[in-house]
């Protein structure tokens, strides 16, 4: 299956490109940039035959069946809505959107044209999380009464451009790392948050938009999810714990894009490791995304999932900048 690559950028680079090229017969055939010679060399870089600053040239493939955007993150919707328009299955990077408005766009539009649409929430492709969800689902822990998310980590040097200093490229770490943990929060409880409150700071990398988050979330069933993100914790390291009324999960350095960490189970039992898979986030990513286009099940993460993820996050940096208890707003296409 050839891809098209939209967004010349690291996510691409380090991960994505990789995991397209682990399925059977996956090739990247195009990149595609806003800039004709930055997108001619990352391509003679990676081993892509085509590059071009212009999306129509690449989307008038019609070898090229999958799309993939990892641009700055207001670009997503444009180029996704044209990507549909052209009958091409996406896999876009959260968030979806700077609005729900774009993102139910995107999403009502691929249902109408009947292309797979996925969100690339890779921490839901991972064996540890992957394994957390069925030891809750097993009743390992019982009746689950909190979440604590820990998610605040130091922005690598290389990384430190848009993300923390251009709100208009949807910067910050709301629509950076909440959407993830927003994510992760509905993938393990198998519910969406109902409301939210909320503090932000700009502690030191933050240029007009935040660089650290606090929230707290209510789940329909009475849970609380507790959950911090930020860009500038250079050892806190992240982990999440989930605690029921027959046992606590202790996950650390799970919060990551490596399948790395560990995960301890403590009951009235006793306290155990618990094994998990170990295979690579993306590759499972690009898989499960594989399957949903032959039609054999959904993507890890769908575009509802995507709406449902920036729908939490909107909702926390609402409630942070009223000070005020704000419900989150779903809307009628998730
Ligand atoms: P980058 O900053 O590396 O790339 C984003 C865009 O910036 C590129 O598409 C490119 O624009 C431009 N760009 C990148 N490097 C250069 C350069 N050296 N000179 C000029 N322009 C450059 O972003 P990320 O890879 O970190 O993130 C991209 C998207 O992926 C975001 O939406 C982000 O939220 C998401 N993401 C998701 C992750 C996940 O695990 N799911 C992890 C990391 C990011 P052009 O489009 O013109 O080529």
């Amino acid at each position: 299956m050839n891809w098209i690559f939209v967004g010349a950028s690291t996510i691409a680079s380090q991960h994505m490109i990789a995991a397209v090229r682990a399925q059977p017969a996956g090739a990247v055939t195009w990149v595609v940039s806003g800039n004709a010679d930055r997108a001619q060399g990352w391509a003679t870089d990676h081993g892509i035959a085509q590059a071009t600053d212009d999306l129509s040239q690449a989307l008038a493939d019609p070898e090229a069946a999958c799309v993939y955007i990892s641009s700055t993150n207001e670009k997503h919707h444009a180029q996704a809505m044209a990507a549909i328009a052209a009958g091409k299955h996406v896999l876009c990077e959260k968030p979806l959107g700077l609005s729900l408005a774009e993102a139910d766009e995107m999403v009502a539009a691929a249902r109408d044209v009947g292309v797979v649409f996925a969100t690339n929430h890779h921490l839901r492709c991972s064996g540890s999380h992957r394994a957390m969800r069925a030891l809750i689902d097993d009743g390992a822990v019982g009746r689950v009464l909190s979440l604590r998310i820990h998610h605040a980590v130091h922005l690598p040097e290389n990384l430190q451009g848009w993300r923390i200093n251009d709100a208009s490229a949807g910067g910050g770490v709301i629509p950076d790392i909440t959407v993830h943990d927003a994510d992760v929060a509905r993938f393990l409880l198998g519910e969406d948050p109902v409301d939210v409150v909320a503090q932000l700071a700009s502690s030191g990398m933050g240029q007009g938009v935040e660089d650290s988050c606090m929230s707290v979330w209510a789940m329909p069933s009475g849970a609380m999810v507790m959950s911090h993100e930020s860009f500038t914790h250079p050892f806190a390291g992240s982990g999440l714990e989930i605690h029921g009324t027959e046992g606590s999960i202790f996950a650390r350095d799970v919060m990551t894009q490596m399948p790395v960490g560990t995960i301890t189970l403590r009951t009235a039992s006793g306290t155990r490791e618990v094994p998990y898979s170990d295979h690579s986030l993306y590759v499972q990513g690009v898989a499960d995304f594989y399957a949903a286009v032959a039609g054999r099940g959904a993507p890890a993460a769908s575009g509802s999932d995507g709406i449902k993820s920036l729908a939490v996050a909107m909702a926390v940096r609402a409630a942070a900048q009223s000070g005020q208890k704000v419900t989150v707003a779903y809307g009628e296409v998730a």
